[in-house]
């Protein structure tokens, strides 16, 4: 065995049982039964110790320095490891268990709080998860920004500065269009009530179009709908409300965005870090593109109003063109994940200053609840009426993640960039999209973007697969055109 083989059998191993980990999770969020929360902390805790033990295994660090990767493939495999061997021995192995164990409760109580409407019991949790992270991250970033050393997790190479400078250059013109997209006449919403069953068995159509092998994966049902897994086992979730099948069917083709993309990566590369997506980022560009740039467009929305009506019956919607009003109505809501292109990245700002805030220091647990609130009414012109609706409805911070939240605006930007690309190269993609075929498009994705995984880092990524250097422009340009015509601006 060469070194190289010796630090790819072991990686190998340890994407294996990174998946099993995974698939607890998986378990813990759809079918776990609520007595067992205390054991699974206790089983994720014993995962996470066990991983960690393998990434900072001293003999991987003394295979690394020696190991000669024999092709690119081999040498992005490299880099890999050694980054997530780097990261972990800064970290000591009790806090990394720590931190699986807090999380695992965390999220419960935050689920039980959030149902409730109780910051007070989901403080606590807050308190301890900030407090283990930022330990953590001041451990990785050794002097540095600890944020960055969070966000680098998620999306590598990226600092907050950037993410800042990006924000600022997309702020203006985001909210110069909604404010005029508000000031003209909302359409009317899909008004009814829709049988859960039948928005399912829409949902796995949904799916399928879009390009997802459930011989790989499965669809089931969970309170925030999530995709988890990998190669030969990418699964995904969605939620159902009788009074608003767009949740379903819209979270369906998110979701299915980030898993066809674990279905794309090339085989060749699986159980290994390259055989996995490559960002955060670059995955919320998979899912975004389906849910908004495919999924939302006219000639889409055209095939699936038939669809539903055959399905569900007549609709309140009376035409195509009304039924594609109604599924891109722009409203300033509370929630994040029901939101509207136009209000989405906004959502986005507003958590990332604050937990750039939490993770400095400037701001405090229990001084968040006011922080929240005083934000989102200045940035959205509304008072939160409640905690479920305002800094306790995300799953995130409960869970530990912070610094993953931008990530959701970068995977918007990537997307205008990959939407711009992918349109000009594939010119019968509308007429393939109003009979319900999204494949020129999934299939423009899966060669140029998905089969490659983790060999190069995400902006090298998009760039090659565009052309073009990444930017807010695309994006703008695309929600300044599809909402003007809409809007009749
Ligand atoms: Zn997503």
């Amino acid at each position: 065995m060469t070194t190289f083989e010796k630090v790819m059998a072991h990686a190998r191993r340890t994407q294996a049982l990174s998946q099993v980990m995974g698939r607890l999770g998986w378990d813990q969020e759809t079918m776990m039964p609520r007595g067992a929360a205390g054991q699974r902390a206790e089983e994720m805790a014993a995962m996470e110790a066990v991983l960690h033990a393998r990434r900072s295994d001293p003999r991987l660090g003394e295979w690394l320095a020696l190991a000669q990767a024999p092709d690119a493939a081999g040498q992005a495999q490299l880099r890999l490891i050694r980054r997530e061997h780097e990261r972990t021995i800064k970290v000591p192995e009790r806090l990394a268990s720590a931190l699986a164990r807090a999380a695992s409760l965390s999220q419960g109580a935050w689920a039980e709080a959030r149902a409730r409407d109780d910051v007070a019991m989901f403080l606590p949790h807050l308190r301890e998860m900030l407090a283990l992270r930022r330990e953590e991250a001041a451990a990785i970033a050794e002097g540095g920004d600890p944020y960055d050393a969070l966000l680098d997790d998620y999306e590598p190479g990226i600092t907050g500065a950037e993410v800042a400078k990006l924000f600022d250059a997309l702020r203006p013109r985001l909210r110069a269009l909604r404010d005029r997209v508000l000031g003209a006449s909302t359409p009317a919403p899909l008004r009814g009530e829709f049988d859960p069953d039948t928005q399912l068995a829409l949902a796995r159509d949904l799916a399928r179009r879009f390009g997802y092998d459930f011989a790989r994966g499965r669809l089931d049902l969970a309170v925030h709908p999530f995709s988890s897994g990998g190669g030969a086992d990418a699964r995904i979730t969605t939620r159902i409300e009788r009074s608003d099948p767009f949740n379903c069917l819209y979270s369906t083709i998110h979701e299915t965005g980030h898993a066809t993309y674990e279905q794309g990566v090339d085989p060749a590369h699986a159980l290994t870090p390259v055989g996995q997506g490559v960002s955060m980022g670059v995955h919320e560009s998979q899912s975004r593109i389906l849910e908004n740039q495919l999924g939302r467009s006219r000639p889409f929305t055209g095939w699936l109003f038939s669809a539903m009506r055959e399905a569900f019956g007549p609709l309140s919607t009376p035409d195509a063109d009304a039924f594609h009003a109604a599924v891109n109505r722009v409203q300033p809501g509370f929630i994040r994940t029901e939101s509207d292109e136009l209000h989405y990245n906004l959502h986005i700002m507003l958590r990332f200053d604050l937990e750039r805030d939490m993770i400095a220091g400037r701001l405090a647990p229990e001084d968040l609840e006011d922080a929240w609130n005083h934000r989102f009414e200045a940035d959205f012109g509304v008072a939160v009426d409640r905690p479920a609706h305002g800094m306790l409805q995300d799953v995130h911070w409960s869970i530990g993640l912070f610094g993953y939240f931008p990530t959701y605006a970068l995977g918007n930007v990537y997307a205008g960039c990959l939407d711009a690309a992918l349109s000009a190269d594939t010119p019968g993609l509308e007429a393939s999209l109003e009979q319900g075929d999204p494949s020129p498009a999934t299939a423009w994705l899966r060669w140029n973007v998905q089969r490659h995984g983790g060999l190069y880092e995400p902006r090298v990524l998009i760039e090659s697969a565009t052309g073009a250097a990444v930017g807010e422009g695309p994006l703008l340009d695309y929600l300044e055109r599809k909402f003007t015509a809409l809007y009749d601006l």
